[in-house]
């Protein structure tokens, strides 16, 4: 059997679209150079902006027609998806399922299942040296604009074991560098049992069976694998980045110094519509402490520009913290309403050109 996967979105979705593409593999099935000569094509969809839905939309002729010139073509539909549109696309594919729901999936579709249990973070990466390694799903910030929650559900951390075979085995691979993925990457916390801990006993509860691994501590424990590789993590989220993890990056020699970490505007009551849990005031020193403690640290950053209500002074505020923070990177998006959020109740006031014009102004400002 030959499959071809569509992959639209974040590196969340590449990272699963991989996954996808390692179980398959493992059951037999190899990769088709176009979805003309696949007996399988995946479609792995973004919900988060309209553009990401319409692609999808627009895909869905071709399938037809590839239908027609193979009766066994089976089509599979995953990724981000809203509940709203599940049934509009229901009766246009064979199968759809949720990001997460891999073996099931697999089981569906008949393909021969090995003994072996896989685990769900198998990556089949395409570059040589760097590789995306889930390590949580979901989350439960509920910004007012994003989808994630409601299309990943509420966050699941992977179990450290698991997290920490994966990585030897990626290492034992030859990958050079590991970017450990997660849509709020820095709240992961987890359970360890203390018989398999052989790292630090100081992370231990006292009188408890097991130890709590939050995410400077398995930074440390994977910082602790013996090997040449580096380690890098997004996305994490300002109100969640604790001086616990600045020490722990400024500590592990492995560990890049480089920090995503999205800002969406540069205005507080913004902010606030957008349900982020910080004020301008708090991530800016935040910046002030990480580039005061991690010397040569790198900062990028993602802006939403438009956003319902956004006035015109609102913008010059977030353009201002652009100038102010200088980035290393900006990655602009342009408001779009989905359904579903909270934010969707409000009103898209910003005409599309003036969010164009804006969207231009931080782009122009990241090349200063
Ligand atoms: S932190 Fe906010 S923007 Fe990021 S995935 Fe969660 S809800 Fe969406």
């Amino acid at each position: 059997m030959k499959y071809f996967i569509f992959t639209y979105g974040c590196q969340m979705n590449k990272s699963d679209s991989e996954q996808i593409a390692a179980l398959l593999e493992k059951r037999g099935c190899r990769p088709a150079p176009e979805a003309a000569r696949a007996d399988l094509v995946v479609v792995n969809m973004c919900s988060v902006r309209q553009s990401a839905v319409d692609r999808i939309l627009g895909l869905i002729p071709q399938l037809k027609k590839l239908k027609t010139q193979n009766s066994k073509l089976k089509t599979i539909l995953t990724g981000c998806i809203l509940a709203k549109d599940k049934e509009k696309f229901a009766e246009k594919f064979d199968f759809i399922f949720n990001a997460e729901d891999l073996t099931n999936w697999l089981k569906k579709i008949k393909v021969k299942i090995p003994t072996k249990t896989e685990s769900k973070i198998q990556s089949n990466s395409q570059h040589n040296s760097q590789v995306y390694l889930p390590i949580m799903t979901g989350c439960n910030n509920f910004c007012s604009y994003c989808v994630v929650p409601y299309t990943r559900g509420r966050e699941i951390c992977f179990p450290v074991e698991k997290i920490l075979r994966e990585v030897k085995n990626l290492i034992k691979e030859g990958y050079k560098e590991i970017i450990l993925l997660g849509q709020n990457v820095n709240s992961y916390i987890s359970k360890f049992p203390i018989r398999n801990f052989q790292f630090s006993n100081k992370f231990q509860n006292s009188n408890s069976k097991t130890i709590t691994i939050n995410f400077p501590k398995l930074l440390k424990m994977i910082n602790d694998i013996p090997g040449d590789f580096q380690i890098g993590f997004f996305t994490s989220h300002p109100k969640d980045f604790s001086d616990e993890l600045i020490e722990m990056i400024v500590k592990s020699e492995k560990i890049k110094k480089e920090i995503h970490l999205p800002l969406q505007s540069g205005d507080n009551e913004i902010l606030k519509k957008m349900n982020r849990g910080y004020t301008i005031e708090n991530y800016l020193k935040l910046i002030e402490k990480i580039r005061k403690k991690i010397s040569g640290v790198e900062i990028s950053t993602d802006i939403i520009v438009g956003f319902p209500g956004e006035t015109e002074k609102q913008f010059q505020n977030t353009l201002k913290i652009c100038k102010k923070v200088k980035f290393k990177n900006i990655y602009t998006a342009q408001y779009s309403s989905r359904p579903g959020t909270f934010a969707f109740k409000m009103k898209n006031d910003v005409p599309q050109k003036e969010k164009k014009k804006r969207w231009e102004k931080i782009n122009k400002q990241k090349q200063i």
